[in-house]
């Protein structure tokens, strides 16, 4: 069974998003990070993406704010291969409007076996990682039983997209 790849080059494309409670401390930890995150392509949500962008004096491409729909710009371009690694700091003791989205946001993270912390020792781990800075392959987990699953005997089978 072929297993698809994705291929990252060693300069990743990172989204960072924290909930408001958690906005500090991702700053923090981006600025303590920031030779090493000034090595790869920073996304974020509308309001952590500009707070990261003035800590840092490196530029961030901005989504919309979270609960307006910039979690799920960043889950429909992990889904599209177009975000590498995701650093998400959620607030754990408070209950967000958009949490349907962080859900779904956290699912793709899984779906599509990308790199994800939300935690900031697990974003140390992470952005620690000699894979961090060199070429690496996703093994994608292979979705092709479910992309045929309503193809009938000699009915040519449904594009993946479908
Ligand atoms: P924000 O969104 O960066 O625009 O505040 C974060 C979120 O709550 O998802």
């Amino acid at each position: 069974m072929q297993i698809p790849i994705r291929k990252l080059s060693g300069s990743k494309r990172i989204a960072l998003v924290a909930h408001d409670n958690k906005k500090t401390e991702l700053i923090e930890w981006a600025v303590y990070n920031k030779s090493a995150l000034r090595k790869h392509r920073l996304y974020g949500t509308g309001t952590t993406g500009s707070l990261v962008e003035n800590a840092l004096g490196q530029s961030v491409s901005k989504f919309l704010s979270g609960p307006l729909g910039g979690d799920q710009q960043i889950g429909a371009r992990i889904a599209e291969g177009k975000i590498d690694v995701l650093i998400f700091f959620w607030d754990p003791m408070e209950a967000q409007p958009h949490d349907p989205d962080i859900k779904a946001l956290l699912r793709l993270a899984v779906t599509w076996n990308i790199p994800f912390a939300c935690d900031r020792a697990t974003a140390d781990f992470l952005l620690t990682s000699p894979l961090m800075f060199t070429d690496y392959e996703v093994m994608v987990p292979d979705y092709s039983q479910y992309t045929r699953r309503l193809d009938k005997p000699g009915q040519s089978n449904l594009s993946p997209n479908q």
